[in-house]
């Protein structure tokens, strides 16, 4: 049996084929899956034995929502996959719309220390099926079109590329969730070579890369990815990214306090991006139980903030969404991983 959300629509054709079906009928049944979202083949404008054969040959991945928290700016859900193992989306209710959070991997291998998420060691990468599912329980349980995808709740997007190319793929099929390239954002702690892979792909989202700090050898204290990766090519990738697909890349930097908030490292900072198509994301740090970091003090986080702003560097602060819920930045998981 193939799981047919795991299917983009040429690789649906192509099963149909195999199958001795017209590839033409994924045109028939991708709109049902993903703009209707079917649960069955009963009711397709089908032959019967099409149908036999659809009922034969494929089934419908759909993930086990274990628990919803709920608050006004966003929502938390803790699934369960078909093996156990247990994920969660985020689904912030932005002004403009719905935007859903989607995890990619269940748990996460890059250890940055901050990271209440990434406490978990990756266990496996999540199929394109579990990837779909949680856009299509979520908008089934809202009843409404999702505006937005964020790749940024558990795990490193770019580890599990070929999955997360596809599911993108099926996220934009204008009968489906419709969700253009502009409005998905992917977050990587800066794997190079994947970077470089995105951005010549056929999929070429907006991308944000988390920084953290402006030197390699303060970044290396707080992420471990950054031994392998320099700045300095990390920064070469995204010039390239940017330049070929005209996108400005976003540098995420979380504000821990007195470790790479001080007016030195925005300086810093500053000198690494300038004369460059991109803007910084302040984000408060949001302390889960155990860290060893607190969030920079309000002042503090103005403070650096000026002195971007002064040397013309492009910087917003990230709205704090879902905090009530443990659904921000860095909190995925982490209520549930201490029971
Ligand atoms: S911040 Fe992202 S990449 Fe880093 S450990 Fe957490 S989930 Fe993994």
């Amino acid at each position: 049996m193939t799981d047919i959300c795991g299917l983009t629509l040429k690789k649906l054709a192509e099963r149909l084929a195999e199958l001795g079906e017209k590839p033409s009928r994924a045109g028939i049944i991708f709109p049902a899956v993903y703009g209707e979202l079917a649960d069955s083949f009963d009711g397709l404008p089908l032959k019967q034995e099409t149908l036999k054969t659809l009922n034969e040959n494929f089934t419908f991945g759909r993930p086990e929502c274990l628990q919803k928290l709920t608050s006004d700016a966003a929502d938390k859900y803790l699934f369960r996959l078909a093996d156990g193992n247990t994920i969660e989306s985020v689904l912030m209710k932005h002004e403009f719309g719905y935007n859903v959070c989607v995890s990619t991997q269940v748990g996460c291998n890059m250890g940055c220390r901050f990271c209440a998420s990434g406490r978990l060691k990756k266990v496996r990468d999540l199929t394109v099926s579990e990837l779909v599912g949680q856009l299509m329980y979520i908008r089934r349980d809202i009843g409404q079109k999702l505006n937005g995808i964020s790749i940024m709740g558990i795990g490193e997007p770019l580890e599990n590329l070929a999955n997360v190319l596809d599911f993108i793929d099926i996220a934009q099929y204008p009968r489906g969730f419709d969700i253009g390239l502009k409005h998905i954002t992917l977050s990587t702690c800066g794997l190079v070579p994947k970077i470089y892979e995105l951005a010549d792909s056929a999929a070429p989202v907006n991308l944000a890369i988390s920084l953290h700090a402006p030197e390699d050898g303060l970044r290396r204290t707080i992420m471990p990815s950054a031994n392998k990766y320099p700045l300095a090519e990390i920064i070469r990738a995204a010039r390239y990214y940017s330049e070929k697909n005209n996108r400005r890349i976003t540098f995420e930097y979380v504000m821990l306090n007195g470790v790479n908030d001080s007016d030195d490292c925005a300086g810093k900072l500053s000198s690494l991006l300038s004369g460059f198509n991109c803007y910084v994301n302040i984000i408060r740090y949001n302390a889960t139980g155990d860290s060893p970091f607190s969030c920079s003090p309000h002042e503090r986080i103005m403070s650096f903030y000026d002195v971007l702003k002064k040397h013309g560097i492009g910087v917003t602060m990230r709205r704090e969404l879902g905090a009530s819920v443990n659904a921000a930045c860095g909190q995925l998981r982490a209520s549930s991983l201490v029971d």
